[in-house]
């Protein structure tokens, strides 16, 4: 039963239940949240061992006291385990503080001050910095460059990474500096790089010789399913193709432990991460060494990960499963939205009719139930269709998610109908 195959006058009542269960939303008195896309205190729960560590004995294994200053590329145990996941040289990693999106920063800022090791001057010397947004994307890589003034061109995000059709006709243009893209379960639509992709981003030809891709793999374990699809190697492609310099990889464990007291690691060529640790080595002494040897002591090795991320997936799998159950019960005879079926990660991506996403989330709002504005998900918060929604099962808790879903839902089928009745 489609839209399209109902007389208005079975639209009008579809339109009258939904204004109904509406009315019964608005009545319940509801307080959720679907907005963050951060660990429930479940999962944290599962890292509760790290407040433990590392006790009395705070030497790592290369004896140094972690308590002390210095070691700025972070403990050697820790970025073995995560080179492995990488897929970077452990001698090309580097183990920061608790937030990849500091790193991130970092490599803006210091390529727009001082210039990458492949730029001819510092990016702010330039007429115009453009980097390329696959969208719907994560909002706060859009954030940097709304920040510092980078233009932003979108392109589309699709299943199997960005439309590079257009990635390699604005790659022509030497104002364009750099990429973001989340290659593996990508925020929000869960989408995943391919091989293929990953080959043509390494190999395309581009006009800036300092191009650069931000490689953000912050879920690059974070399967909902028992298969571990596996990122693609983009440093390794790129250095074959005779672009070493182009990708920086990034990772944390973030959504791994304690989203707010993790470990962020960046991998990238030898010249990079020189660059890049002597730059850093004006802003800090090192990082927190203590926090390092605590996760080196709960993460032992990769299977230590995959072991921890399998208890994660216990959690969050079933409310994946019913996010979907529910959008497939109460939206799937209807036609009036798409949503991505995500095989790890941490969002569900929904598609309403264009020029209702706005709408749908003030009715939520005023039903009690908190999502991500319309458009977070683009470049400067604009969807330029208005139909993108993004949503966070993890927090909530199993009751909450099934009561907000099926709230979303009677949101969604009363802004869809009103305007098929309007038009
Ligand atoms: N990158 C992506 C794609 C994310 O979705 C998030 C968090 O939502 C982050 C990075 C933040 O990572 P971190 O906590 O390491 O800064």
């Amino acid at each position: 039963m489609t839209f399209e195959s109902l007389s208005t006058d079975e639209i009008q009542s579809l339109h009258s239940a939904q204004e109904e269960a509406y009315a019964r939303l608005q009545a319940a008195g509801l307080t959720l949240d679907l907005t963050r896309g951060k660990p429930s205190p479940e999962q944290l729960d599962l890292s509760g061992d790290l407040l433990t560590e590392p006790g009395p004995d705070f030497r790592d294994g290369a004896g140094t006291d972690t308590r002390n200053y210095g070691g700025i590329a972070g403990n050697a145990d820790l970025r073995a385990t995560f080179a492995e996941i990488m897929q970077v040289p452990v001698d090309q990693v580097v183990a920061g503080d608790n937030a990849s999106l500091a790193i991130m920063h970092d490599l803006v800022a210091f390529s727009l001050l001082k210039g990458t090791v492949s730029s001819p001057r510092p990016w702010s010397a330039e007429d115009e910095v453009v980097f390329i947004c696959p969208a719907p994307g994560y909002d706060r890589h859009f954030a940097i460059c709304e920040q510092y003034g980078i233009r932003m061109e979108t392109v589309d995000m699709f299943e199997d990474g960005p439309d590079m059709d257009a990635v390699r006709e604005l790659v022509q243009d030497p104002a364009v500096k750099g990429m973001w893209i989340v290659p593996t379960y990508a925020n929000p639509t869960g989408a995943v790089v391919s091989e293929a992709v990953a080959q043509e981003l390494a190999t395309m030809e581009t006009a800036a010789p300092d191009f650069r891709i931000l490689w953000d793999n912050a879920y690059a374990v974070h399967h909902l399913t028992e298969q571990r699809t596996r990122t693609a190697d983009i440093l390794g492609l790129c250095e074959e193709a005779g672009h070493p310099d182009r990708p920086f990889v990034l990772a944390s464990t973030s959504k791994i432990t304690f989203a707010g007291s993790g470990v962020s690691f960046l991998g990238a060529s030898a010249d990079n991460i020189a660059w890049y640790t002597r730059l850093l080595g004006k802003r800090t002494i090192g990082p927190d060494k203590v926090n390092h040897l605590r996760h080196a002591r709960f993460l032992p090795d990769v299977e230590a990960v995959h072991a921890h991320m399998d208890r994660h997936r216990e959690i969050l799998a079933p409310k994946f499963e019913a996010v979907l159950e529910i959008l497939r019960d109460r939206l799937g005879g209807h036609d009036v939205a798409t949503w991505t079926e995500p095989r790890g990660g941490y969002f569900v991506s929904l598609d309403v009719p264009d020029g209702t996403a706005s709408h749908v989330v003030r009715l939520a709002k005023g039903a009690g139930i908190a999502l991500t504005p319309a458009g977070a998900s683009f470049p400067r918060g604009e969807d330029p269709r208005d139909r993108n929604i993004r949503i966070a099962p993890s927090f909530p808790s199993m009751d909450d998610l099934r009561a907000a879903m099926d709230g979303l839902a009677t949101c969604v089928l009363l802004a869809a109908s009103e305007q098929h009745l309007a038009s």
